[in-house]
């Protein structure tokens, strides 16, 4: 059973959160303040507080972890995107359980919109 925190928004997201993929020890969600057209959060059933702590998993289950990007990615139509990672504070980080940002298709707020198309008009 992997390691999961009782005060954790993401633990009790992957015990009964509604999610787009499960497999393996990881779950996709919908981001729920999306920053592009499609904008989902993989986040691995194991609780740790963020990407620094990334040895705490196996080599096999790192590999998974990349893979299930890459897999929910391609599942959901992606072929473009982008991949973050929020690590601390100051990396913009506000929900201490690691997570992976998939961001695909165009920019969803309306201020990028206009951001995006004050740079256009150049
Ligand atoms: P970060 O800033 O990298 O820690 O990312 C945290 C992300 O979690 C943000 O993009 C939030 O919009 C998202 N978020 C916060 N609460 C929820 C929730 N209940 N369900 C889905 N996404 C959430
Ligand atoms: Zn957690």
């Amino acid at each position: 059973m992997p390691s999961q925190r009782d005060d954790c928004l993401f633990c009790s997201i992957v015990r009964e959160g509604a999610y787009v993929r499960k497999a393996d020890g990881f779950v996709a969600i919908k981001d729920i303040n999306p920053k592009a057209e499609v904008h989902l959060l993989v986040i691995p059933e194991h609780h740790v507080d963020s990407f620094r702590e990334v040895s705490e998993f196996s080599s096999r289950e790192s590999k998974r972890m990349l893979e299930f990007v890459a897999d929910t990615a391609r599942e959901v139509g992606l072929t473009d995107y982008r991949v973050q990672v929020n690590v601390g504070p100051g990396g913009g980080q506000t929900v201490f359980h690691l997570h992976w940002h998939i961001l695909g298709g165009g920019p969803h707020h309306e201020s990028d919109m206009h951001a995006t198309t004050a740079v256009a008009e150049l």
